[in-house]
This record gives structure tokens, sequence and C-alpha cells, in this order.
């Protein structure tokens, strides 16, 4: 056991985790509706997640340019996720759409804009041009920028970076704040809150590729879970097919060669620097006579070679426009021509590798139309709750999803707080205060090693194409590793930052996450959207329904929810 730790107690009204942009948008609106809050973030407020990363489009049914209704943004949004969508939050995110980009309009985002309205392209998936951007790759740092600086501008909210919240307080059935692990100082806080919103984002480190941070460990699942709330379609994670492999790309968001790859028509070759898109048929075939496979075929294409011995050195496909005239490349990519160039690109010249990537999160905690969950007091939003977009997402819709969620969610958490008193008990942290002074030092296992080894078992048995033995195989090891790990903390110093009980503390959250992703996608034998069975490729109409996820003791429950009852 190491030395006693010292402990903090602060006290808010309302407590959000997460600062992407669904907690920085809660965290104004529970302060514009009158609440005290506490904004808690594991790394750098705006910094540490995915928000700031994403460099493409926003959707939203603005009619800026093209008439457009957010009912018809609704239609495409359904169809993407495959018959799957909570289609009251679906509604909520496309008719909340168009309010929440003009306000970050008003707050000075700077969306693109041609002859005096904001620009809106067309993005795959929707029926019209309907999606907005901040010029040249800039989208996601341009909306953290701007939301930082409102927070600069709000009264009312405190922000703690560094903080990592470790377990919700729940007395009573109610949430009543949190405890959290103060990276920086190694001192332990306890936060008593009336109400606490969790933003933490997705869960694309459980894979060994990802686009996302490496703050992406499903925290927020774990913490949901482990409070008493339930998740839903936990099976759907969204793999992006051609994100960035090789060589190094510094500053550039690894999913940008799509909008390229479409436009210019980029060939995927394998390492015989062949041409391999058609041999995986069902392909769509452009007006121009490009020909592009949808997604899931190029998720599918690409391992497939991989698999037979035919991918490129880093494990993936080659994407090359050297067919293309050097003049259009530049017409097409701007100023992104230098910044390539920054990283000792030249797509004239050379193809660079590309690979399926894990992206985006479709499942997630289950809330209402309020975003409360089934625990009284305790809220969520952003990319952390699932439902909204089903088996699949339509482009653009997730930062309109961190926006919308994220502000109805701070105002109801207010409105939730504004009727309550504080009810703390020391009890509610008890056990977490019990398993933080519980860290042992010792060198075994290695938890950067086992972070490694979740990730293998992820990306090979539940990743893009799952089977029935790969999955078990994965419950199989993920419990063994579990059962390596231990549950005692391990530590490496006292006091001060400890890396290893940080690593420690996530692969707690990872595990628990892990089998939350596993189990629903053993048990839903059919194809749909993001989830796909090699051994069971078709649709089922059976299986029109969500599976949701809830602890019991130490296990995971699966329980089957008919669309209708959610919707
Ligand atoms: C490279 C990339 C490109 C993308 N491009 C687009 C795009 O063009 N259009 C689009 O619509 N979507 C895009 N997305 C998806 C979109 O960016 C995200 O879904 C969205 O930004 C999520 O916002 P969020 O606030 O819910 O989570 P995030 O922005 O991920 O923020 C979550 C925050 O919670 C913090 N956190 C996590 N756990 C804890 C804890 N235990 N304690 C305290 N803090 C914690 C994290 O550090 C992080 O800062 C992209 C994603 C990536 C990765």
């Amino acid at each position: 056991m190491l030395p006693e730790t010292a402990t903090t107690h602060l006290k808010t009204d309302v407590l959000v985790v997460g600062a992407g942009g669904a907690g920085m948008y809660a965290a104004l609106e529970a302060a514009r509706a009158g609440a005290d809050v506490i904004l808690a973030e594991r790394s750098l407020i705006g910094r540490g997640g995915a928000t700031v990363m994403a460099q493409m489009t926003v959707a939203a049914a603005l009619g800026e340019q093209t008439p457009d209704h957010w009912e018809h943004h609704l239609a495409d949004t359904i169809a993407a996720g495959r018959d799957l969508c909570d289609e009251r939050l679906a509604a909520i995110l496309c008719e909340d759409g168009p309010r929440r980009i003009r306000e970050m309009d008003a707050w000075k985002v700077g969306w693109a804009r041609e002859d005096g309205h904001i620009r809106q392209v067309q993005a795959p998936g929707h029926d019209r041009p309907r999606c907005v951007y901040v010029d040249f790759l800039s989208t996601g740092p341009a909306v953290s920028r701007t939301l930082r600086t409102r927070l600069n501008d709000a009264s009312g909210i405190r922000r703690i970076g560094d903080l990592l919240i470790v377990d919700i307080a729940v007395h009573d059935g109610a949430a009543c704040g949190a405890t959290a692990l103060h990276i920086s100082t190694g001192r332990i806080v306890t936060i008593a809150a009336k109400a606490v919103i969790i933003a933490t984002g997705g869960l694309t480190r459980l894979y060994r590729r990802n686009s996302a941070s490496s703050n992406m460990g499903g925290d927020g699942y774990a913490l949901a879970l482990r409070a008493g709330a339930e998740l839903i379609d936990m099976e759907f994670v969204q793999f992006f097919p051609i994100g960035h492999l090789a060589p190094r790309l510094v500053g550039m968001d690894p999913i940008m060669w799509d909008p390229f790859r479409y436009k210019l028509g980029g060939k995927l070759l394998n390492s015989e620097m062949r041409e391999f898109e058609e041999s995986y048929a069902s392909r769509d075939i452009r007006s121009d006579g490009r020909y592009v496979l949808t997604r899931d075929l190029a998720t599918y294409a690409i391992s497939k070679e991989v698999e037979a011995g035919r991918g490129s050195p880093a494990g993936g496909a080659y994407l090359s426009f050297q067919h293309v005239p050097p003049d259009e490349i530049r017409r097409a990519f701007g100023p992104v021509v230098d910044r390539l160039a920054a990283n000792g690109i030249d797509l004239a010249r050379q193809p660079v590798e590309v690979a399926p990537i894990a992206h985006y999160h479709m499942g997630g905690i289950r809330v209402g139309e309020t975003l409360e969950t089934r625990v009284a007091g305790l809220f969520a939003c952003g990319e952390a709750i699932g439902g909204a977009n089903g088996a699949n997402r339509l482009s653009g819709n997730a930062i309109t999803e961190a926006f919308v969620f994220g502000a109805r969610a701070g105002h109801h958490a207010a409105l939730h707080a504004s009727k309550q008193s504080i009810v703390w008990s020391p009890d509610a942290v008890g056990p977490t205060m019990d398993l933080l002074r519980r860290a042992t030092r010792r060198d075994t296992p290695n938890t950067a090693a086992v972070i490694a080894s979740v990730q293998s078992v992820m990306s090979d048995k539940v990743g893009p194409f799952r089977t029935d033995g790969k999955l078990r195989s994965a419950i199989e090891s993920l419990a063994a590793i579990g059962n390596e790990l231990g549950s005692d903390p391990i530590a490496s110093s006292p006091g001060g930052v400890d890396p290893v009980l940080v690593d420690w503390l996530d692969l707690r959250n990872m595990l628990l996450v892990a089998q939350a992703v596993a189990l629903p996608a053993l048990a839903r034998t059919e194809s749909r959207g993001a989830h796909q069975r090699e051994d069971y490729p078709g649709l089922d109409d059976g299986w029109g329904i969500h599976q949701i996820v809830e602890l019991a003791g130490a296990k995971l429950n699966i329980k089957a929810l008919s669309r209708r009852v959610a919707a």
C-alpha cells in the first residue's frame, strides 16, 4: 500500500466529465441556465478528445444554398442507421442542429462562406449538400477554439484539467458527484454535485489502429455501467476504411483521404501495385466512370488483401493519386498540398499507405430525451451516448450531435440541479477511495503491454469482420487478461504523476468496455451497418432490435429491446 494520499473535496451544482465539443457545450448551457459548473477533463480543456482532431464537415439542414428541411436530414440519418436509430434522439439531433450551427456562427467559428451564405457541401449518404466546414481541414480546431473562448468569457464555470474521473458517486440511486485522480499531483479529489454529465467521447483506443487520442478508452461507458446506467447498441463500432497508415503524418487528420479519393478517383493498390477493388464486386459506378466501393466493402477488400499477403509494407493498401496531373491535385487539395509537403509527402510522385481504423462509436450510454440515464441526476451527451445513429453514423452527424446533445444535457442537468440540494455521503465514494488506496507498487504485469494485448484482441477478433469463433475467443482472452491484471491497482510512485496507476485505471475501464462490445456482437447473428459477421452475412429483419448492456454485480447482462419501445 502506498502512503496515505492527500484528498481535496469540491462542491458544485453540475459536474461535467470531459471537455470535448459536447462537454464544453454542456458546461456553457448549464451555466447559462444559472448553474454553478465544474468542467473536469483528464487532459487539457478542449484539446483532449476527438473534437479538436476532426477536420472535415458538420451536418445540419440549414438550407443556406439548397432548400432543405431537418426532416430530410432525419430521413438520411435513419437510412444510414440501417433502421436501428432511436428516432426520438435522431429527430432532436436533426431538428436542433441548425440552431447550434448558427449559434456557433454567431460565436465566430468561421464556417466557410460563398456569396454571403454559409457554404454547404455534399457528403456521402446525404441527399443534398448539407455539410458545413471551416477551411482548410480546420473544422475541429476552430470548433474547439470557439468553445474554449466562450468558456473563458463565461462565469460560473470552474475548468479543471488533468482530472481523471475514476467513478461516479451514487447515493440512494441518484448521482451525487464523483471521485477523481488529479493526474499531475496524484491527489484524490472528491466532488459533490447535484447533477453529473458524462461527456467522455468514444472508445477507439480499444483498437490498435484508431483515429482518435489515447484518452478515448471508453471511460464514460465504464463510469455509466458502474453507476447503474445502461448501454445501448454497443456492438456498432464504426471503422473508417482508408485511415492514414504511412508515411508519418503530423498535425493532419488521419481520415482526410476520403474526400480527395472521391474527388480525384484515388486508386487503391495492393503490394503488386494492382487495383483490387473490382474483385470485391458490388461496386458503385459513378456517372464519370470512376468507381468507389462503399465504406464497408472497401474495409473488407483491404482486410482481405492483407490477409492474402498482398498488403502494403505497413499492413494496409496503397492509395495513389499518381495518375492525376499535379495541377489538378493542387486545385483539389489547396493548401493541404503544402501541409503534406511539410510531412515529406508528394502525391504526384508517391502513393500513401492506408488501412481500416476504428473511428467512431455508434453505441453508448442509454438516455431519454432529456439526456438523463436511468440513474437520477446522471446525464450523458456527445459520442458517449448511443442510439441516435443506429447501426451506422451518417457523415457529419457526430459534431452536430456533440453540440445538440451537449447543450440539451447542460440545460436539463441545470434544471435538475435547481430542484435539488446537495446530497453527499462519504459512503458513495467509499469503494473508489478504498480502490485507490489499495494501489501497490508491483513490477508485473507491465500495464503498457497489457493495453497493447487488449488492443490486439479487439482488433484481431472484434474488428470490422467478426465470427462466432473469433468473438468467443476474444471474450475468453479479455477474461484472462483481467485475471492477470488483478483487482488491486498497480502504482509506480508514491504521490505525484503515476503513469502506471493511470494505465491500470484505464485498463479497468477498457476491459469492461471491451466486453460490453464483444458480448452483444456475439449475440447479434446478422450483419447490419458497422457490425459485420462473416458467418451471418445478411441483414436479418428479426434483429431489428437494440441490445442493452447492464452491470449486475461483476457480470455484464445483455437484454433485447424492441426498436418500437426504444423509439
Ligand atoms: C480524426 C477524427 C476526425 C473526425 N472527423 C469528423 C467530421 O469531420 N465530422 C463529424 O461530424 N465528426 C467527426 N469525427 C467524430 C467527432 O469528432 C466526435 O464524435 C465528436 O467530436 C465527439 O465529441 P465529444 O465531445 O463527445 O467527445 P470528445 O471530443 O472526444 O471529448 C471527450 C473528452 O472527454 C475526456 N475524458 C475522457 N475520459 C475522461 C475521464 N475519465 N475523466 C475526465 N475526462 C475524460 C477526453 O480527454 C476528451 O477531451 C471525427 C473524429 C476523429 C477522431
